[in-house]
């Protein structure tokens, strides 16, 4: 068996033993978090005629974004969180929504920077317009001005602009020096960030999602209130994706952005607020992505706060998550597990 074999087999076993927790008598299977489908340990094996395994193993954090935006000294122990998926929900969940999430995350470093996402950009003097989009427009950060410069390609020395815009620029700055007409440039970001940041908080949601069932396993995701965390997921594959995850006092789980960047330079679970005058939700957070999920049992008490969880952090310990499931879910797995023995 390879180092892979080995690894999916001992995600295996972790994942029956959180399962055998809830249903004692339950066959050797595996229920994925996310479609809660029903797979033997034989379909951690590859077929036997080179199919893909069905069973695959998911990092909690996608690799790729972890590998460019974690701190260097953190990245290994954040990767180091992984949990068994099915072959179709851990390739749903990763392409496009992860990958959005790397382009939105670059998009708001260039922003901090002064620099623009997609830019738009046209010089005007009088009543003509010219479009400047090929004429590797820059930004000049101490200055504040703008400046471009006729790219060229260095290898073939071929212009990258058309000569004729070229022409026009020019002809549009000498005409506003003779007329006296201001000469303007007008700059406009085109970089869908509303579409951009609802695929990338559906990213991060399913990261906490799986940061969570890594952490307190099936005692926490069989429960009903995680039911519309799933849906959300679930839709998310077949490219339907809502603002549903926009933060607001009154809901269960959301996506928000902070703005501190290295508040939360791992992954780190609290519980928010750590007292009871409003609902409690567990909260995931990651550089400075704060991502809301239900808080599955009762609310928490004081006394039960001060000896369980450190009061003003609202950081958790297992015990308080442990007796959250709920029966209705268990029975459901239970009555699935029956029809799979
Ligand atoms: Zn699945």
């Amino acid at each position: 068996m390879g180092s892979t074999g080995n690894l999916l087999h001992k995600l295996f076993q972790i994942h029956l033993e959180s399962l055998r927790q809830l249903i004692p008598d339950a066959p050797e299977v595996f229920v994925c978090p996310i479609c809660m489908n029903i797979f033997p340990e034989s379909d951690l094996n590859p077929g036997p005629n080179g199919e893909q395994r069905k069973l695959t193993d998911g990092h909690v954090w996608n690799e790729k974004y972890v590998e460019q935006f974690a701190n260097q000294n953190v990245r290994a122990s954040i990767l180091f969180e992984r949990v068994l998926l099915c072959k179709p929900c851990n390739s749903s969940s990763g392409s496009p929504n992860e990958s959005t999430l790397i382009e939105f995350e670059k998009f708001r470093k260039i922003k901090k920077s002064g620099g623009y996402g997609k830019v738009k950009a046209f010089a005007k003097s009088g009543r003509t317009k010219v479009d400047l989009k090929r004429m590797g427009i820059q930004v000049d950060k101490e200055g504040g001005y703008l400046y471009w410069k006729y790219p060229i390609n260095p290898q073939t020395g071929r212009t990258l602009y058309d000569p004729k815009e070229k022409n026009q620029v020019e002809n549009l700055i000498k005409e506003s020096l003779r007329t006296e007409q201001p000469f303007q440039v007008f700059i406009e970001d085109t970089f869908p960030v509303d579409e951009k940041w609802q695929k990338a908080q559906t990213a991060l949601i399913t990261s906490a999602y799986l940061k969570l069932f890594h952490g307190f396993g099936y005692s926490y995701i069989f429960n009903a209130s995680l039911e519309p965390v799933r849906k959300h997921i679930l839709q998310s594959f077949e490219g339907r994706i809502d603002t549903d995850l926009t933060p607001s006092p009154e809901k269960h789980f959301s996506v928000g952005i902070c703005g501190s960047e290295y508040r939360y330079p791992e992954p780190h679970i609290a519980i928010n607020p750590p007292s009871t005058n409003r609902i409690q939700i567990l909260e995931v957070n990651f550089m400075d992505y704060h991502m809301r999920l239900p808080f599955p049992a009762d609310y928490i008490e004081d006394p039960e706060l001060c000896e369980d969880s450190g009061k003003e952090t609202g950081e958790i310990r297992k015990a308080l998550i442990l007796d959250a499931p709920d029966d209705e879910i268990i029975d459901s797995v239970r009555e699935k597990l029956e029809a799979f023995r």
